[in-house]
């Protein structure tokens, strides 16, 4: 199975309770765990100015979830490094635009002609080793008329005049379609933690496609060791084509 790599690279630091809200005092079950739980409390006790009465911080993110006040939750964000995944899911990933950045290795400044193809998942279980040879054939050519086709439009740019650089740069652009969704790709993808949650709740899904369906577990799986707070309601379901979990939860889209 081609597993997707899934890496937290940064997430959100959480300095204090600013002065002007510690005027009733902070009870010593409040501003209680993860930096990006204690940052969402924060701006969430800022709306009430409820520090010093109230609930404690673990029935406080609880209530959240419960009423739905997710914009909240908007603030604290978790950095991921994806490596492993194919073009094709990360042209469903970046659908989802709100609450999320984005920045993926270039086709057109990368020569791709000796890149990994990401088989889905599917393809692992189901097809016969012969049909996967026959794949890892195609890829090969493939990566060969790519490199034939982008030399070959290169070469004429350049001799038509235009600088190198610039004919490399369009001549890969030319040539990328050869090697289709099945691509590998990596990128650094930001998400704050009300958009994490729709991700995963739309992805981590047996409607899903079963590659993005895998992201979204790694996703979950990493993401509630930095904010259990957020991530620690989700139930986990098998999905019947035996690839990963649906997930489900009490509090969906907050
Ligand atoms: C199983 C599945 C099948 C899919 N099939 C297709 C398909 O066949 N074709 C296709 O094109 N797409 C398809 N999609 C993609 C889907 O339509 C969404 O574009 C994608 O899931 C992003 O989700 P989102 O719209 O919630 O966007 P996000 O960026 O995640 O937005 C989060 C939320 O913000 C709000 N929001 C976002 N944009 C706006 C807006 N412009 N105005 C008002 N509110 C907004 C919405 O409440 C939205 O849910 C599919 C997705 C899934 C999960």
């Amino acid at each position: 199975l081609n597993t997707p790599h899934v890496e937290i690279i940064g997430c959100t630091q959480f300095f204090g309770v600013p002065q002007l809200l510690q005027e009733n005092g902070i009870l010593p079950t409040q501003d209680q765990g993860s930096d990006g739980a204690r940052l969402i409390e924060c701006a969430g006790r800022s709306c009430y100015d409820s520090y010093g009465k109230g609930r404690a911080s673990s029935e406080y993110h609880t209530h959240i979830k419960e009423v739905g006040h997710g914009s909240v939750t908007a603030h604290a964000t978790i950095n991921y490094f994806l490596s492993g995944i194919s073009r094709g899911l990360t042209h469903e990933l970046v659908r989802h635009g709100v609450g999320t950045a984005i920045s993926q290795r270039s086709t057109r400044y990368v020569d791709e002609c000796d890149s990994p193809w990401i088989w889905h998942p599917l393809i692992d279980q189901y097809c016969s080793e012969p049909q996967k040879m026959e794949l890892a054939e195609f890829r090969r050519r493939s990566g060969q008329l790519y490199r034939t086709m982008a030399d070959h439009i290169q070469n004429q740019m350049v001799a038509a005049g235009i600088d190198k650089f610039t004919a490399r740069k369009q001549a890969r652009g030319a040539a990328r379609g050869i090697l289709g969704n099945a691509l590998e790709t990596e990128m650094v993808w930001t998400a704050n933690i009300r958009a994490l949650r729709h991700v995963i709740e739309m992805r981590a899904h047996s409607a899903a496609d079963a590659e993005i369906r895998v992201l979204a577990n790694r996703l979950l799986e990493e993401a509630v060791k930095i904010v259990p707070e957020y991530f620690n309601d989700y139930e986990r379901q098998p999905c019947d084509d035996g690839i990963g979990f649906s997930v489900a939860t009490t509090y969906r889209k907050i």
